[in-house]
């Protein structure tokens, strides 16, 4: 039995796993290669309210703004999503690490900034405890281990500019199976004077920045940067699809957030999915400590929990994948005249598909 811990990754998930490991008193210490923990900011914080609150962390000085609709724009066409209420948050992605790394510390957890872990320290931290790769998505942890791999990657390209936005409310999404095939580009109000721009692509057909510049030059985009100072850029990657494996019960390995998979391919999202899945991993690591149940606890809870979630992401990240934009664009004004717009500003939720799946369900037996 193993009795400390040691987290690989000082971003969003492995700071919840650390905070809640240390909080049953076991020894725990994070290590990121970075100085300056979640710096630079390469990607966005949108975050539904709801998923937010269950991650337990007190997040309300990062706020930068609330959302409340969508709009999906492919082939001239537009489905306005509109909720009566804000259903999520944008929050500040250092500041949110910042509080993550407060909160992680005044648990127990000691956080080593500047290390950066390979196989040595790896192997050495297995001697002596129980080992939590939060590496992000192109995990050393995962390859030393030899987890499984992660098959597909979105590269993304994002700045942020200096624009007053017409509805601060209201995040863009464009799809184009020519520009960005695999994600969508996007125009996110991050708060009521900064517009962030960006755009993501399967790694396979596409360059971020190619698609990326060719998205600041359409006429759409081109009219509201025009003359407007950009204040931040920057590239990055989203894993598409979880390992296969996430734990290796006899080394005493686990994987969590990026480092496992644990994004939403519909959106690229990932922190809701690895903040619960950090949540869990902690659980799994005092009750293996405790009781020596198995670590793989954590991967049955997981998967019991938000497997079908993950699923049903992928599967709408293939259907619009694989659609040519004229059909996206059709379908796109199908569903506006069956009313699923106003569906889904009612009742969508942007993390559990599976949550609206069942709403329709029983309206529609209704
Ligand atoms: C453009 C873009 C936009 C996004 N927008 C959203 C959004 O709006 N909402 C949302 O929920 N998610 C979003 N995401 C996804 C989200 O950013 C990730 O899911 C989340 O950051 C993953 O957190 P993590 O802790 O698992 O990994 P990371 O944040 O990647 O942290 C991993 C840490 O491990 C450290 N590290 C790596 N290797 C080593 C090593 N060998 N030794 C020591 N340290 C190491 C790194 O320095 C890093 O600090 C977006 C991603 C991108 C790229």
């Amino acid at each position: 039995m193993k009795y400390n811990a040691s987290v690989v990754g000082g971003g969003t998930a492995g700071l919840i796993a650390a905070k809640k490991i240390a909080s049953y008193g076991i020894e725990t210490h994070v290590y990121d290669q970075k100085k300056r923990l979640g710096y630079p900011v390469r990607a966005s914080g949108i975050l539904s309210i709801k998923g937010l609150k269950g991650l337990g962390i007190d997040y309300s000085k990062c706020i930068t703004n609330a959302l409340y609709g969508a709009n999906i724009h492919c082939d001239g066409k537009t489905m306005k999503i509109r909720s009566k209420k804000p259903i999520a948050h944008v929050l500040e992605r250092e500041d949110l690490n910042n509080v993550c790394r407060d909160e992680a510390e005044r648990a127990g957890a000691v956080i080593i900034t500047g290390m950066r872990i390979s196989g040595n320290e790896l192997e050495k931290f297995r001697d002596e405890g129980v080992v939590m790769g939060a590496d992000g998505a192109v995990s050393n942890v995962a390859s030393h281990f030899k987890l499984g791999s992660i098959k597909r990657f979105a590269l993304t390209y994002k700045a942020e500019f200096n624009v007053e936005s017409e509805d601060s409310g209201v995040v863009e999404l464009f799809f184009d199976n020519r520009i960005y095939k695999g994600l969508f580009a996007w125009l996110a109000p991050n708060a009521k004077d900064i517009l962030e721009v960006g755009v993501g692509v399967d790694s396979r057909y596409g360059n971020a920045k190619s698609s990326f510049d060719s998205f600041i030059k359409s006429e759409y985009v081109k009219r509201i940067i025009y003359n407007k100072k950009m204040l931040d850029s920057g590239a990055s990657v989203i894993p598409m699809g979880m390992r296969n494996r996430i734990v290796d019960e006899e080394k005493g390995v686990l994987l969590v957030g990026d480092a496992a998979g644990q994004v939403k391919q519909s959106t690229g999202g990932g922190i809701i999915f690895g903040g619960n899945a950090a949540i869990k991993a902690g659980e799994a690591v005092y009750n293996h400590m405790k009781s020596g149940s198995g670590l793989d606890e954590y991967e049955k809870a997981f998967r019991k929990e938000f497997g079908l979630d993950i699923r049903l992401h992928g599967a709408i990240n293939r259907i619009y994948s694989s659609m040519g934009n004229r059909a996206f664009g059709n379908a796109l004004s199908v569903m506006n005249r069956l009313g699923i717009d106003k569906f889904l500003g009612a009742y969508g939720d942007m993390d559990r598909p599976s949550l609206i799946l069942r709403r329709f369900f029983l309206r529609s037996l209704a």
